[in-house]
């Protein structure tokens, strides 16, 4: 449903309407600000230039991957291979309408929660292209030619990004895909080239080599993922190698070229990789190029990012506040939520303790991988004196019922106080459980909750309590 405010005007008579809150872009940031400021009783207008509310996060990132994600575990019996052998599938001659089908009910469904909370909080949403015409009035045209002006009092800038697209990749939407192009592909390719080992990139890769497609990773640099913990990094790539991934490392492309519709990666070396598909994930640019920002005096970065105060999302103009994707890292839907609620607390005059310390990172690949905190290279270049303790979820009386023959919990606690100070998942469940870690990291907690608590058993949350028992073994023998 979409509530246009105000009667519809010809493209020569703006209507104008003032809110005391506009906000651009309906993803997680906007959508959870203009319900913040809705419920201070605030006048809000939402504008979005997308068919349906919900932004990236709903319609080709977050949400949609997960979806698939979700569903190429369950159709390919994925779960269930520890006990069954590699060769047990639920479904055989899996096809892109099986997950079609389903990422378009979840869809549906987040829309419809999406509008109901719009409607419930009387946030009103348009659908329509904004640009600024000054710091107070931005211009909304719609796809029938319909323009309107609204004013605001303030401003939440909440576009997001779109993916990078280099002008000589042969983006064609079907066999050279960027990562919004992904989730509505026609047919299941039988080989696929992933190029850029981001959390998009190695999240898809291994997506599809659960479908038994034949996947090539490449990546310039010789390392990745480098923001978390090293041993996790280890353990990751032995099993996606087990498995027949290929993976190359230090291997810049030189260019890409089309090949009786395969798509041939030819690298640096003179190596030639040759895929029915190709996804190019290397990286998202701010969506901000068609906001006009000069006129309300903003500027952006080379990546089309705003910058902000991080304790309020105030930009350089006091009134216009920017949040999620548009900001930078981290990038995720997760954190961009909170900072759209606390602008909007900011800006109607409740403001907000900062966010704690550590958030987690949930990276959705097969297998997953999750971490808060301090990896122990950041450990080790602080200079603190710590101990790890490590539990395979293959110890646990959880893990076999579950057929579960890897995956790991890594864990890092300061030698002088104990304090917690990272944890670090690879492997099933990872994304949940590490928000055990993550309470008792910001509540400063040390080894000794994890000694003298009882965990439900049988569990997988039963890894904290053996890496902390190993850690604190290895922490009694040096004193
Ligand atoms: C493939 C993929 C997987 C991801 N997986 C995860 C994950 O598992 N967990 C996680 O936490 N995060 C994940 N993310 C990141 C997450 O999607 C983003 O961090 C989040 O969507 C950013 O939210 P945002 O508020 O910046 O708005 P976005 O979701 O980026 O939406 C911005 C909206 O603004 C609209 N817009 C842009 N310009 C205008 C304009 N001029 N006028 C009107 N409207 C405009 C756009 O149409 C869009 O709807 C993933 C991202 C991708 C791409």
């Amino acid at each position: 449903m979409t509530i246009i405010a105000g009667p519809l005007r010809p493209v020569h008579m703006p209507y104008m309407s003032t809110y005391d809150f506009i906000v651009i872009g309906s993803g997680p940031s906007g959508r959870r600000a203009a319900i913040q400021a809705a419920k201070l009783g605030r006048s809000v207008l939402v504008v979005e230039k997308g068919r349906r509310v919900g932004g990236v996060s709903v319609h080709t990132g977050t949400i949609p991957s997960k979806t698939l994600r979700e569903t190429v575990l369950n159709l390919t019996g994925w779960r269930e291979r520890g006990f069954y052998g590699r060769a047990y599938r639920v479904k055989k001659d899996i096809r892109a309408d099986d997950l079609m089908a389903r990422l378009h009910m979840t869809l549906d469904h987040e829309v419809d929660v999406l509008e109901h909370q719009f409607a419930r909080n009387a946030v009103t949403w348009v659908q329509g292209t904004a640009r600024f015409l000054d710091a107070h009035r931005i211009e909304v045209s719609g796809a029938d030619g319909e323009v309107h002006i609204y004013e605001g009092v303030r401003f939440l800038i909440a576009v997001g990004t779109r993916p990078f697209r280099p002008a000589d990749v042969p983006f064609n939407g079907h066999s050279v895909v960027d990562s919004d192009e992904i989730v509505e592909i026609p047919r299941l390719p039988r080989s696929l080239t992933v190029v850029g080992a981001g959390v998009i990139g190695v999240e898809y890769a291994t997506i599809f080599s659960a479908l038994d497609v034949q996947v090539s990773l490449v990546e310039p640099r010789a390392t990745f993922l480098d923001f978390i913990d090293h041993e996790l990094i280890e353990d990751f790539l032995h099993q996606l190698r087990d498995r027949g991934m290929t993976i190359r490392f230090g291997s810049k492309v030189e260019r890409i070229e089309m090949d009786e519709g395969h798509a041939v990666t030819v690298l640096e070396s003179g190596r030639r990789l040759r895929s029915e598909m190709l996804l190019y994930a290397a990286g998202r640019v701010g969506a901000t190029d068609s906001l006009n920002l000069e006129s309300c005096g903003l500027t952006v970065d080379n990546r089309g990012r705003l910058s902000i105060d991080p304790k309020t999302f105030q930009t350089e103009v006091p009134h216009i506040y920017a949040a999620g994707d548009a900001i930078g890292f981290p990038s995720l839907a997760s954190t961009s939520m909170e900072q759209g609620r606390i602008a909007a607390c900011h800006a109607f005059g409740i403001p907000m303790p900062p966010a704690p310390e550590f958030f987690p990172y949930g990276i959705y690949s097969v297998p997953e991988m999750s971490t808060v905190g301090l990896s122990e290279q950041q450990v080790q270049s602080r200079g603190i004196a710590y101990e790890c303790g490590i539990a395979r979820f293959r110890e646990t009386s959880r893990g076999h019922i579950m057929g579960l023959n890897a995956g790991m919990m890594k864990m890092i606690f300061a030698l002088d106080d104990r304090r917690l100070l990272g944890v670090h998942i690879v492997g099933e469940g990872a994304t949940e459980l590490v928000h055990i870690g993550q309470a008792v990291l910001n509540l400063k907690g040390t080894l000794d909750y994890f000694i003298e608590n009882t965990f439900n058993y049988p569990t997988l949350a039963e890894a904290y309590k053996i890496a902390a028992l190993d850690a604190w073994n290895r922490m009694a023998r040096l004193t």
